[in-house]
């Protein structure tokens, strides 16, 4: 729910902007903690679905580390007051300078996905007299049941090592130097609501563990990515961390001296956020009518790029309901964010709030139209 007050002080500022929420924020980040602590699990906060320097901070405070996927994000979480020693590097394409940034840096770990990666990172320690910390990112198979584009662990993904590599891995590194495998990383996608997909996770590792066993490696790291999802049908709902730590307590099967670690982004953050807009037009359509807003698809790109749904909320409104397209005012048709939406009765000058935006929201504006990006207000401020 968005405070009346704070919808008054809406009214002056410049729109359109990301509103946070930081008790919303704060509360999440507890209940992470209180989990964290008491199931000795490790939590990487997945930097890129919101890298806002306050909100780094913020999370940084609460001694979590955090996962990257470059070096620009790295250095921005270090910027932030999180531990080089406790920062995770992932992606399918890091580049020698980043790698080379990072091996400088001492990070915790990469994350590697393929085994030409490996060869260069082990290549670029040596340079550096260094020996670095890497885990396979090991694509499992699992369909993680969410929208096509953040399915990362199916077959014909672009990301981690396929299973059937991992004797080549094994007999490759054997010949390498200056890089240490200390774990098993896995992610499978993002926006996950269905557990049971968690819990085929965990019944691959436990098998991956024993074939690891088998051939004598000892890892002491199991990584299991992020992707809980959140509900965006009711974005004052707090994400279920405790029943997704319960699923992987029950279900994975740690050997001792082995540590857990989780990368939540979304879940940490989604529900914090709101893009907060104005109604510039409402336009006559032959079978609708267009609410036409100033935040666009280079705001939030969101249910362009994914179809994805957010809640939509007209903050200043309370007359009948009709049913708008929401638009935004970029020339794409893509520049849709809701079609046929009940609102109470919209006029020009309205404040609108689309909901659950705070992860892979302002992280991905553009400025598309050359428009400005937009701005951010945090609850402490205003
Ligand atoms: C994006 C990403 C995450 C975070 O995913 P969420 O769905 O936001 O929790 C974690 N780990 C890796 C490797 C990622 O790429």
């Amino acid at each position: 729910m968005i405070d009346r007050n704070i919808i008054e002080k809406f009214r002056d500022l410049p729109t359109p902007f990301y509103y946070y929420d930081l008790d919303v924020l704060n509360s999440n980040l507890n209940a992470l903690k209180n989990e964290s602590v008491n199931s000795g699990y490790k939590i990487h906060y997945a930097v890129k679905a919101n890298s806002n320097p306050k909100i780094l901070k913020i999370i940084s405070s609460y001694g979590f580390g955090a996962d990257c996927v470059s070096w620009n994000e790295i250095a921005a979480a270090m910027a932030a007051g999180f531990n080089p020693g406790e920062i995770a590097f992932a992606g399918v394409g890091k580049t020698d300078k980043d790698i080379e940034a990072a091996i400088r840096a001492e990070i915790f770990c990469f994350n590697c996905e393929s085994i030409p990666e490996i060869e260069v990172i082990n290549q670029l320690a040596l340079q550096h007299n260094q020996t670095v910390r890497i885990a396979l990112r090991i694509n499992p198979l699992i369909d993680a049941y969410t929208h096509k584009y953040i399915t990362t662990g199916i077959e014909e993904s672009k990301f981690g090592i396929q299973t059937w590599e991992l004797d080549e891995v094994l007999r490759r590194l054997s010949e390498m130097r200056n890089v240490n495998l200390t774990g098993m990383h896995f992610h499978i996608g993002s926006q996950i609501t269905r557990m049971s997909v968690f819990q085929s996770l965990c019944t691959h590792i436990n098998e991956l563990q024993d074939w690891f066993i088998s051939r004598n490696v000892d890892l002491k790291v199991i990584n299991v990515g992020g992707g809980l999802g959140i509900d965006y049908e009711n974005p004052d709902k707090s994400p279920g961390f405790a029943e997704y730590f319960t699923l992987l307590n029950d279900f994975i099967d740690l050997r001792s001296g082995q540590e857990l670690h989780l990368e939540p982004g979304r879940a940490v953050i989604g529900q914090c956020g709101s893009l907060i807009s104005k109604v510039l037009f409402i336009k006559n359509g032959s079978n609708t009518l267009f609410a036409i807003i100033d935040a666009g698809m280079t705001d939030l790109i969101r249910p362009a790029l994914y179809q994805a749904h957010h809640k939509i909320e007209n903050l200043t409104s309370e007359g009948n309901v009709y049913r708008y397209d929401v638009v935004g005012p970029v020339c794409e048709s893509a520049d849709t964010f809701a079609k046929f939406y009940e609102l109470p009765e919209t006029r020009r000058g309205d404040i609108i709030a689309i909901r659950s935006v705070g992860a892979y929201g302002e992280v991905m504006a553009s400025r598309y139209n050359m428009r400005d990006l937009p701005g951010s207000v945090f609850s402490d401020e205003i």
